[in-house]
């Protein structure tokens, strides 16, 4: 995918830029720049600008931004911030726009050499983008406008007394792809903390694909990837209130859970706790609150679940096409009219006569039903090296780390329609991709084969990976050959592993539910887990068969029902 397509992705809904009079930024691509729009011409298209109008009806005070670009016209992303930021501040007094130049005073004031770079209300906050902000980091460029707005961070209370306490600097640098859906996430952490003490902390975030060379500095090779003055490496999107508590104590999460897990913590009640925010947990949810139940769901990561990490969904009922995150986006947006969504991380659960208990960092609920909505997640190949260099070439995401591989060679490992489906992603952002799969051949749907073929993408067949090498970072993939029992190594800069999924089974063994031979929990028709009052919906019980949203969606409303005629029974 070019950077073109990508910004098309702005706010991943895979529109907002497809305006074909609009510029392409291709100084990242490699191919000719091509004319820029008259001055006065939007690049926003109309539908996009009347909901950002509207939006921005709700803005208090102005936001200053200043953008700093290179001189010259050899500077089409530049240009591209330019154009966008312009169709902003068209959209409402209260976005002002400076353009300033890098090398001019202002530039050197503010400690700028990068083009693009924009800070947003310099006089008030530390906040920059390297980069334009480009597709998915569209969501946190304008979530974070309004919040500069409307002065106030957001974060949680519980968030706000961490950092009220903070007595010393911070410089946060937030490493993000224009495709992982993630980023924004991390990014509005690190903006929020920003606002919240503005005098003393400092939040970047950093586009690896226009900013390589300080992405090159700090080693990232996934996203998003954080680095704390300079000190503490995050990887990954972290739930709020853990990333404040590592920001503050400059420690990180494995150091500081045993200290949370000790925190005493509020108690509620609800009919049902949901565990996980994907398809099934949303739609069960739902179902829930529409039958009257107090249902509280409880997410570690990001809402959406795996399919916030996919790029398109084309067998949704409803949609013909729609970005992942789009299609989460709805259904959180349905589920938190019926019931209560919250960003934490379950650390016990208990089962007993009197109910159930789960427990966070911060809270403990008390539950009369528990549904079990964990999904599932990348295998392991369980090679050496593997682990040695996960984030160091080692990926199990092609949407949100294909980016750092453009211009580079790569090996997909496996062959179903992940693998197949990365092969062709990475391979359309110039990645040099081989396919290596230990069978004759592809369990992937056969247009999915069809368009590897044609797309002439190298394949290792019958070839078992033995290991991964490299020193500080990958170098190689080593095969097993099965024809000749023969072991070669295939030179590459990273490895995506695509071999299937396991099921997140923690919580339904701390419970000590049953699981199947294949190791989903076991459930009956209704979702009904071998333990009373316990629940298990979508790919966590191998998804009907199929793994697929529609099945986790079915599956949701099934458990909430049957959840909802259990308690129904009890209370007579
Ligand atoms: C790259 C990719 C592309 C795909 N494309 C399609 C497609 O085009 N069409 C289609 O129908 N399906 C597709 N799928 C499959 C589809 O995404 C899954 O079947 C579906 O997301 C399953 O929904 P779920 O709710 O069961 O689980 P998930 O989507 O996995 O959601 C589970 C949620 O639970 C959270 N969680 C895990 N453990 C805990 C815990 N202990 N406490 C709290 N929360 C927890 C996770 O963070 C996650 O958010 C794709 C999957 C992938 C990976």
């Amino acid at each position: 995918m070019k950077l073109f397509d990508a910004i098309a992705g702005l706010f991943g809904k895979g529109s907002i830029m497809s305006d074909k009079s609009s510029p392409a930024p291709s100084s990242q691509t490699g191919q000719p720049a091509p004319a820029q729009p008259a001055a006065d011409a939007w690049i926003l298209p109309e539908k996009h600008r009347e909901q950002l109008a509207k939006l921005f009806e709700s803005l208090v005070n102005p936001v200053n931004i200043h953008l700093f670009t290179r001189p010259g016209p050899s500077d089409p992303v530049g240009e591209f911030a330019v154009s966008f930021c312009r169709d902003l501040s068209r959209l409402s007094d209260k976005i002002i726009l400076h353009r300033e130049e890098l090398g001019a005073q202002e530039a050197r004031t503010q400690g700028v050499d990068f083009s693009p770079t924009l800070l947003l209300e310099p006089q008030r906050y530390s906040i920059r983008y390297l980069g334009a902000p480009l597709a998915e980091e569209g969501r946190s460029f304008i979530e974070t406008i309004l919040m500069i707005s409307l002065r106030d961070s957001g974060l949680s209370k519980e968030s706000r007394e961490l950092l009220s306490v903070l007595d010393s600097g911070r410089l946060i640098k937030v490493f993000v792809s224009p495709t992982c859906p993630y980023c924004p996430s991390q990014v509005l952490n690190a903006f929020r903390a920003a606002v919240e003490r503005p005098k003393l902390i400092e939040a970047w975030c950093v586009d690896i694909s226009q900013a390589r060379e300080l992405a090159e500095l700090h080693g990232v090779s996934s996203v998003p990837h954080t680095v704390i003055n300079d000190q503490l490496t995050m990887m990954g999107l972290e739930p709020e209130q853990r990333f404040v508590a590592e920001l503050a104590t400059l420690r990180d999460a494995a150091s500081l859970s045993a200290t949370l897990r000790r925190r005493p913590g509020e108690t509620s009640q609800a009919d049902v706790v949901i565990l996980g925010a994907g398809p099934a947990g949303l739609t069960a949810g739902i179902y829930a609150g529409r039958a009257g139940l107090k249902a509280v769901i409880l997410e570690k990561n990001v809402l959406g679940g795996q399919v916030s990490l996919t790029p398109v969904v084309e067998n949704y009922p409803g949609f013909s096409k729609i970005a992942g995150v789009a299609l989460m986006d709805v259904t959180a947006a349905q589920a938190r009219r019926y019931c209560e969504i919250v960003n934490e991380e379950p650390v016990a659960y208990e089962a007993g006569p009197a109910g159930l208990t789960v427990k966070t960092a911060t809270l403990e609920i008390r539950a009369r039903a528990l549904l079990i909505a964990t999904g599932a997640t990348w295998k392991k190949l369980d090679v050496p090296g593997e682990s040695e260099f996960f984030g160091h070439g080692v990926n199990y995401c092609a949407t949100c780390d294909g980016y750092l591989y453009k211009g580079r060679a790569v090996a997909v490992v496996g062959g179903g329609n992940t693998a197949l489906t990365d092969a062709l992603y990475l391979k359309n952002l110039g990645v040099s991709v081989t396919v290596i799969h230990r069978r004759d051949r592809f369990r992937a749907e056969q247009y999915l084969q069809d368009s590897v073929a044609r797309e002439n993408i190298p394949l290792v067949m019958q070839a078992q990976v033995e290991a991964i090498v490299g020193d500080k970072a990958v170098k190689a993939v080593r095969v097993k050959e099965s024809k000749t029992g023969k072991s070669r190594e295939i030179a590459v800069d990273g490895v995506f592993v695509a071999i299937g999924e396991t099921a997140n089974t923690e919580p339904a063994l701390a419970l000590g539910c049953e699981l199947t031979a294949g190791g989903d929990i076991k459930v009956d028709e209704g979702m009904r887990t071998t333990i009373p009052r316990v629940y298990a919906a979508g790919d966590v019980t191998g998804g009907g068969g199929t793994r697929q949203i529609v099945t986790a969606v079915g599956q949701g409303a099934v458990a909430a029902m049957s959840i909802f005629e259990d308690l129904s029974r009890e209370k007579k």
